[in-house]
């Protein structure tokens, strides 16, 4: 049982604590002009972290404590009574995993590998394009779209709120984030146009890639 652990075996567990997050892979800047510094700056630095700062404080001199961010999202998920630790566990996966979505100079074509599993799944680059686009804008009210890897088939699925597929048994290869704290500052209500420069410009099919394995 990790509750029946002391408190020091959270400094000894091999992973990062849960609430430890990565620094942004770029500059605050380095995304302009499709994602403003001043976005960037609140979004990592108030939104992100602030869910970490919140999931600390949820767990600590919990059983929780020792426990991987994946770990704490799978043992949270559906569960009442750690609503509250799930929704800020899972948003600061899903923020780490969107920063790492994007590059600077992203955007253009993905590589033969990824073309190839999107014509087998999607039909063709453009279409999955297309879907993912329909996707992220049909998210009601705050969430995110995702691609996933389910069972070696992929699919384009939206998430509510914090929820995230890692918490469904899918594997993410790629998000965006559709709350409005993602966007407004630049585009206020258009989140059309924010989708659309994510998507030319932002991308990083790298990324994708990698996480499929194909890279
Ligand atoms: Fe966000």
């Amino acid at each position: 049982m990790p509750g029946a652990m002391p408190a020091a075996s959270a400094q000894k567990s091999p992973h990062a604590p849960a609430w430890e997050v990565p620094p942004l892979p770029y500059a605050e800047n380095a995304l302009e002009p499709h994602l403003s510094a001043k976005t960037l700056s609140f979004h990592y630095g108030k939104h992100h972290m602030g869910y970490a700062a919140k999931l600390k404080e949820l767990v600590q001199g919990t059983p929780f404590a020792a426990m991987s961010l994946e770990e704490i999202i799978k043992a949270t998920a559906d569960k009442a009574d750690h609503k509250a630790v799930f929704n800020n566990a899972a948003q600061v996966w899903n923020h780490t995993f969107y920063w790492r979505c994007m590059r600077p100079g992203g955007g253009g074509e993905p590589d033969v590998a990824l073309t190839q599993r999107l014509i087998k799944d999607f039909g063709s680059p453009q279409a999955f394009v297309e879907q993912f686009r329909a996707a992220a804008m049909g998210v009601f009210g705050s969430g995110w779209a995702w691609l996933v890897d389910v069972a070696g088939v992929l699919k384009i699925v939206q998430t509510s709120n914090a929820d995230t597929p890692i918490a469904h048994g899918q594997k993410p290869l790629l998000t965006i984030d559709v709350w409005e704290h993602a966007y407004y500052l630049d585009y206020q209500n258009r989140r059309a146009d924010y989708v659309q420069a994510f998507m030319t410009y932002c991308i990083d099919w790298s990324f994708v890639a990698k996480n499929l394995g194909v890279a």
